[in-house]
């Protein structure tokens, strides 16, 4: 297959898949940017909830999401959480309503359903492929990689569990799955 045949295939994938966001955004009265931004923070770790991190992790600028969050916030989705170490960082954690869109929307993604039609072995493969063009894309740009803790360079055993061997601190079974923005590929 051609260079040019993938870079078509991303194109149409992702201009389908952002036309079908903006619908369901649509059609809860949200913006594409709040939308992706509510599905970050249900998946995104401790380390990972602040302003500074949705906005990296949108790649869109700080007036865009700082705005964006605002409206999150005033709809009742968002709460802003001071951190009890450094009272400079606040975290943004999801109310119900917040997590109850995610839920309701989480499976309308066309990729997802898309998804479906392929089997483990497919899956791997793909996500294998997927993943080192990001990673590749990533380290040109110097873009934060944003992954998770299963599959961190940092992630360590401890008596309890596990570690990150970044910050020191410990990492919960629930935290294994979420992604990070510190995340860094082994
Ligand atoms: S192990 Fe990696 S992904 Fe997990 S919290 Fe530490 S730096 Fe982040």
């Amino acid at each position: 297959m051609s260079h040019e045949n993938i870079l078509e295939l991303f194109e149409r994938l992702t201009l389908l898949e952002k036309a079908n966001e903006r619908a369901i955004a649509q059609a809860h009265s949200l913006q594409a940017v709040q939308l992706v931004a509510l599905h970050y923070l249900a998946r995104c770790n401790r380390f990972s909830d602040t302003p500074a991190a949705v906005t990296e992790y949108l790649s869109a600028t700080k007036g865009t999401v700082s705005q964006s969050l605002i409206q999150l916030e005033k709809k009742g989705m968002v709460t802003k959480v001071q951190d009890p170490e450094d009272k400079r960082v606040s975290h943004l954690k999801l109310t119900s309503l917040g997590r109850s869109l995610v839920k309701q929307t989480n499976q309308l993604a066309l990729l997802d359903q898309a998804l479906g039609g392929l089997d483990c072995e497919e899956k791997a493969a793909l996500e294998s492929l997927l993943r080192k063009t990001l990673i590749e894309l990533q380290n040109t740009h110097k873009h934060a990689m944003f992954g998770p803790c299963s599959q961190c360079k940092h992630l360590q055993k401890s008596k309890g569990g596990h570690l990150c061997g970044l910050t020191k601190e410990p990492l919960y079974e629930s935290d294994l799955v979420q992604i990070c923005r510190e995340y860094t590929h082994p």
